[in-house]
């Protein structure tokens, strides 16, 4: 039907000499029809001689298109919530609660998030240190994740939260001088880099994975309940399995980033990566 609809059209197109009424339908036509197959091949089946019937009239020809699938999938987002880059690559908007800090672009050197606040949950040490911290509404929404898995009896700690610039670039070069560059890069970020230094990521563990940060945290009873309970809290699990291609960085099930639950349910729901969700969403 689709090519016998498109065959009418285009002799219906020659017939007429493509008036512009009929441009505008041609256009959506012509984008559902390449959607199903190269254009060679659309121009090789076209025979050269159809009977125009009388009954397929232009007006019928939108029935055909599909109906805007993508559309459904695909997340309407207003624009202060995408990251604007100066010409360095380096975030302007520093603020926004979605800013999107990876390999790629980063925060400026001075950047401290200025409502940051300890939140009210376990933490696997003593004492008042800056990784303690969170932006308010992050810290907020992890207190809620922790209450929940209270109430189930899971037992989790927040590790490392907020981390300044000063203190990505102490870490990033003892990094180095161990392991080297290429070793350093695939686990820690390039000062700037960090998702730390944004107020809005985590790292939580547990006594089953030994309050370390590890793989095997994703393994444990509490890393599952996390990974199922995360979304509702408007975290994501920010370096998921099999992501390094995108996000640059091997599965951590134990760093968790703040994106509010509306973008976290549409990650989770989908399986994608904050990079990814970015490449889909629509501006407003
Ligand atoms: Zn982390």
């Amino acid at each position: 039907m689709k090519k016998k609809h498109f065959s009418v059209l285009m002799i219906l197109m020659l017939l007429t000499g493509c008036s512009k009424q009929l441009d505008d339908i041609n256009w959506k036509f012509w984008e559902y029809f390449t959607e199903n197959g190269t254009s060679e091949e659309v121009v090789e089946e076209i025979p050269e001689e159809e009977p125009v019937e009388e009954e397929e009239k232009p007006e019928d020809i939108p029935q055909t298109e599909e109906p805007p699938e993508t559309d459904e999938n695909q997340f309407v987002l207003e624009e202060p919530f995408f990251t604007v880059l100066n010409e360095e690559k380096v975030i302007e908007n520093t603020d926004n609660i979605l800013v999107l800090v990876n390999k790629d672009q980063s925060l400026p050197a001075d950047y401290i998030p200025k409502d940051l606040t300890i939140p009210d949950v376990p933490f696997s040490f003593e004492g008042d240190y800056d990784k303690k911290y969170l932006r308010k509404e992050a810290a907020r929404a992890l207190e809620g994740l922790f209450a929940e898995a209270e109430t189930e009896n899971v037992e989790i700690f927040a590790v490392s939260g907020y981390r300044s610039y000063e203190t990505q670039y102490g870490i990033y070069n003892t990094y180095v001088k161990k392991w080297g560059e290429e070793k350093t890069n695939a686990v820690s970020a390039i000062p700037g880099h960090s998702e730390h230094q944004t107020g809005l990521a985590m790292d939580i563990s547990s006594r089953s994975a030994a309050l370390d940060l590890t793989e095997e945290f994703g393994e444990t009873p509490e890393g599952k309940w996390v990974k199922e309970h995360a979304s509702a809290h408007g975290f994501i699990i920010r370096y998921p399995e099999d992501g390094e291609v995108i996000t640059g960085y091997q599965y951590e099930p134990w760093h968790l980033r703040y994106v509010g639950k509306e973008v976290a349910a549409y990650i989770d729901e989908h399986d994608l990566t904050l990079e990814e969700f970015f490449d889909r969403a629509i501006k407003q």
